[in-house]
């Protein structure tokens, strides 16, 4: 902690939230409603308009709901009661949220940017400040407080400071906390897409097969969501190549056809985490503490998971319990550990050498029989073991 510096601005709020994806707007949420005065800074002119995180699991929807904000996405998403995984035609592992214990027996499915322009509103809704488009470029702080100093040459003070900056966050730099982890050799292929064919209208469904894996999920407004390994992915992938991977990994017998695509992307996956997520009035949430492969659509529910809990640490602090703080870090990053390894286990499954694939869809067919493992999977997915 640097503590030679003078201070020379006030305290002009008690938390500056860097970043204002799903992460930073969740934090901003639950900060207001505590009565915390909040600014959040984003480079960005506006929230991205892109797809991105597609899935919305049943607990986090839980927390959502004491923000004011799950009825919304409800309205707004399709209620995937199923997940599967199979093997061309035939199911290896099937799937069922129906009997969760929750409210919300489902995997929500709803493209990012609906989910953050709800956030969005629900934040201006409390009176919530964003400034933007401002990048933050250093920190200092001392035993008051941070500052921040943005590109615009302006500075800002905070009784602490909160990096929801992503997956590059110049917060965990700025304090030299060490984002420990690897890459993926193969690169992963998302697009949104319309389909003909006969698929259910409720399932998300997992292919294996022996060219690889593709995931094919249902989206609002008749669309689908198409996920998918490979080790040479175009950057924008149109709708020949994305057929020519339906063909080969998707169903055989009923095969499934692209009309359009809507928006395409190709992009490297990372496992990674910070080495603690905090350190003294600076802390991390969302991707800027942990990344990894989109396999069980993990990484913004964490992220909103994280928010909902340093609103809370947080509101412990300002009130004199700054052990919140680091209590905060060692209940969140045991959980991150836990979601990266899940991750980690599904894009190995997924990415198995073809001559290993036979046996590897032998066992999960023989294990898919195991309702206790069915159910724990499920758990796990949904989020609801971590309550
Ligand atoms: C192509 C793609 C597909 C994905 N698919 C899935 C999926 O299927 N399922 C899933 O769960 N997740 C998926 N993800 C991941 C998901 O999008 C992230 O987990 C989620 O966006 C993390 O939210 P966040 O708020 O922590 O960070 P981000 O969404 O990255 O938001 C960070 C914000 O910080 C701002 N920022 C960054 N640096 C600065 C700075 N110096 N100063 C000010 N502002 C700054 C950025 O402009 C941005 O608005 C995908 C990601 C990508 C890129």
């Amino acid at each position: 902690m640097n503590t030679n510096r003078t201070v020379t601005t006030p305290v002009e709020t008690d938390v500056i939230v860097i970043g204002a994806g799903p992460t930073g707007l969740c934090l901003g949420i639950a900060l207001l409603q505590s009565g915390i005065r909040t600014l959040l800074i984003d480079r960005l002119t506006r929230g991205q308009n892109t797809s991105r995180a597609a899935v919305i699991h049943a607990r986090t929807l839980e927390v959502l709901e004491s923000l004011g904000v799950t009825e919304n996405l409800v309205a707004k998403g399709i209620h995937a009661s199923r997940f599967s995984i199979r093997d061309r035609d035939r199911t290896l592992v099937p799937i069922d949220f129906q009997r969760l214990p929750t409210e919300y027996p489902y995997a929500l499915m709803v493209s990012q940017a609906t989910t953050e322009s709800l956030l969005l509103d629900r934040y201006s809704e409390l009176g919530g400040r964003i400034l933007r488009p401002c990048a933050m470029q250093s920190l200092t702080q001392d035993d008051e407080g941070v500052t921040v100093s943005l590109d615009d040459g302006s500075c800002h003070r905070a009784r602490y400071v909160v990096g929801a900056d992503g997956m590059h966050s110049t917060v965990r730099e700025a304090v030299n906390i060490p984002f420990v982890g690897a890459s993926y050799p193969e690169s992963f292929v998302l697009a949104d897409v319309r389909l003909s064919g006969e698929l259910p209208h409720d399932e998300v469904i997992l292919f294996f097969s022996p060219a690889g894996m593709i995931v094919v999920a249902p989206l609002p407004d008749g669309q689908h969501r198409i996920v998918a390994t490979t080790d040479l992915a175009p950057e924008h992938p149109d709708a020949n190549w994305l057929q020519a991977l339906l063909d080969a990994r998707g169903p055989e017998h009923h095969p499934l056809k692209i009309r359009e695509v809507i928006w395409g992307s190709r992009f490297h996956v990372h496992h990674r985490i910070a080495a603690h997520y905090r350190t003294g009035r600076v802390l991390l949430a969302g991707d800027a503490a942990h990344v990894h492969s989109p396999a069980g659509g993990q990484g913004m529910n964490a992220g909103i998971l994280d928010a909902a809990a340093l609103a809370k640490a947080l509101n412990a602090a300002l009130q004199g319990n700054t052990l919140a703080l680091t209590q905060y870090g060692d209940v969140r990053r045991p959980i991150a550990m836990k979601i990266i390894s899940l991750a980690d286990r599904l894009t190995r499954l997924a990415t198995v050498r073809p001559r290993l694939r036979p046996l590897r869809n032998s066992i999960m067919s023989l294990l898919g029989h195991n309702p206790r493992l069915r159910r724990r999977l499920a758990l796990e997915l949904s989020g609801l073991n971590y309550r």
